[in-house]
């Protein structure tokens, strides 16, 4: 969908409205006190009132949009942006365009729709091969940390740790040096607080079949991921190997780096997570093309958001 077609489609926040509330009805309401999955709509109210015990929801209530006071059209496009855009853009850039006068209730709007891209991703299990290695991303020095003095390389305080996770899957053609073709599938994203053994192991179960064979280097943080897998194949990597070695992850981290850098600038390590969401939502649907919107708009009325902003 290009600007012109958002603009005829959604001209305005009663398109919008009306165009949710079928995006709701099609995936099923649920109601957030019995469970009931009939309702009736509640024209006058703007609300689902469930049939068996009377509960009342908001058509927005339980959505990316709980508790949103922004106009449903604001929401429409922001998600046409980030579905239609190959990078991203700041909130600063969208506060600009929509003409809103404060910056935070645009920032957290598209840090929610992070939110449910990274429910919607969390439901999905990697199989086959996965590639497996830590990355490092730089983030902003927390105000408490500043004073002290700035470790240097793996346990920097400007570092934040980053668990990737890359599976591929056999595809037709020849075999060549390097084996078989492989493409590669999803990908993964975790913010981890530590490096031991006992975190990465346990967030590796969460996230992958036991069935898969994990590629990595010999790291001893990585040493359980024997006993929960099928195969775990850990390997000596020289630094100018890595990106033979582990080629998707690797190209996957310095991509994200990348993006990270050229559109946002000095982000908290307590929402780096939200950023790798939509990266690697975007990664995961790359072939996806215009039925991304859709499936972002599903996403958007089948989870609520558990974005919380810490302003305190
Ligand atoms: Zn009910």
């Amino acid at each position: 969908m290009n600007l012109l077609n958002f603009v005829s489609q959604y001209p305005d926040e009663a398109s919008c409205k009306a165009k949710f509330k079928e995006y709701r009805d099609q995936q099923g309401v649920v109601c957030p006190h019995c469970g009931s999955t009939e309702h009736y709509w509640k024209q006058d109210k703007e609300s689902y009132q469930c049939k068996k015990c009377g509960y009342r929801q908001s058509l927005r209530a339980n959505t990316v949009m709980h508790g949103s006071q922004l106009p449903f059209r604001y929401w429409f496009i922001a998600i046409h942006l980030l579905t239609s855009t190959k990078k991203s853009f700041s909130a600063t850039e969208l506060q600009r365009q929509l003409g809103h006068k404060r910056y935070e209730p645009i920032w957290c709007m598209l840090h929610k729709l992070r939110s449910v891209m990274g429910e919607r991703d969390g439901q999905y299990t990697l199989s086959g091969v996965i590639e497996l290695d830590e990355g490092f991303f730089s983030t902003e020095t927390e105000d408490d940390q500043k004073d002290k003095p700035v470790k240097r390389g793996r346990g920097s305080q400007k570092k934040s740790k980053v668990l990737v996770m890359a599976e591929s899957h056999p595809v037709d053609g020849k075999t060549t040096k390097k084996g078989k073709p492989r493409q590669v599938g999803h990908l993964k994203m975790i913010v981890i607080d530590d490096l031991k053994s006992q975190t990465i192991t346990s967030l590796v179960g969460k996230n992958i079949t036991k069935t898969s064979v994990i590629d990595s280097d010999n790291s001893t943080s990585y040493r359980q991921l024997r006993d929960i897998v099928e195969e775990h194949r850990p390997k000596v990597i020289p630094k100018n190997e890595i990106g033979k070695m582990l080629p998707w992850v690797h190209i996957a981290i310095s991509n994200a780096k990348r993006m990270l850098l050229d559109v946002f600038h000095d982000i908290k390590p307590e929402y780096l997570q939200y950023y790798l969401n939509e990266f690697c939502y975007k990664f995961n649907r790359r072939y996806f093309g215009e039925n991304l919107f859709d499936r972002l708009m599903i996403a958007s009325v089948s989870y609520k958001n558990h974005f919380r902003y810490n302003n305190g």
